[in-house]
């Protein structure tokens, strides 16, 4: 199942990826993401993928494990 790591160093916290993907992200209070879950089904690889393709600074990796 499919996780979402996030590189906090290089995130400028532009907002595409729980503007785009809440199902997947959420704002934290300092607006940097969050994954909304540790796992994620699937069926939302796609969705995790375009995430991290639309990132800007290249934050997002989706990870297995
Ligand atoms: S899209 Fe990338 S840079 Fe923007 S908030 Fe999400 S992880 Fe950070």
């Amino acid at each position: 199942m499919p996780r979402i790591e996030i590189n906090y160093r290089a995130c400028m916290k532009t907002g595409q990826c729980y503007y785009l993907h809440p199902e997947a992200f959420r704002k934290r209070e300092d607006d940097h993401p969050e994954p909304t879950e540790p796992r994620f089904p699937e069926s939302m690889r796609e969705a995790l993928e375009e995430a991290a393709d639309l990132c800007p600074t290249e934050s997002i990796t989706v990870a297995d494990d």
